[in-house]
């Protein structure tokens, strides 16, 4: 088993209601248990002029190796009939595999830690509620992250569950 953190994203059509239904599918993966959810946030997209994103992350306990968990979330983005029409563009739905276990994977469809975890505080907010104490597979404190991140603009709008 190994414990890997995924990052959820939306912000098209009724994001809020996209990333609560995505907790649900997350749940509902094979040979994988739902452990945690963080709070739900909003945060000005990055990239082109686009609406603002609904941002959390989640905990998963699974058996699936890693590129197969990618295979599992990437069916759930293609559930949400996610919109690609430009890189950085907007989205219905995106998971992102931000850590798996210690392990650094560098392969052409994975790379682990995910590459924006360290800079992007619609990422580390969301993971320090679910685990305030994370280190990085190379050492690095969570809360060092943290203390380097300016908000940006990302609001708390609810609890973690
Ligand atoms: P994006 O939609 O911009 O997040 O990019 C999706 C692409 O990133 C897919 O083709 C994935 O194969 C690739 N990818 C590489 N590393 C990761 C990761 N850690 N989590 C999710 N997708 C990843």
């Amino acid at each position: 088993m190994a414990l890997a953190y995924i990052g959820l994203g939306s912000n098209l059509e009724s994001p809020l209601a996209q990333v609560k239904r995505a907790f649900d599918e997350l749940a509902e993966i094979p040979n994988t248990s739902l452990l945690a959810r963080s709070a739900i946030y909003s945060s000005r997209a990055v990239g082109p002029e686009q609406p603002d994103y609904i941002n959390a992350a989640a905990l998963l306990d699974t058996r699936l190796a890693p590129l197969a968990l990618l295979d599992a979330l990437q069916a759930i983005e293609q559930a949400h009939q996610r919109v690609r029409i430009q890189h950085w563009g907007p989205r219905t739905l995106d998971l992102d595999l931000l850590l798996y276990g210690d392990e650094i994977i560098g392969e052409e469809r994975l790379t682990v830690p995910h590459p924006y975890l360290t800079q992007r505080s619609f990422v580390l907010y969301p993971l320090a509620d679910i685990t305030p104490n994370l280190q990085l597979p190379d050492g690095t404190p969570l809360a060092d992250l943290l203390s380097r991140c300016p908000a940006d603009g990302l609001q708390r709008l609810s609890s973690p569950a």
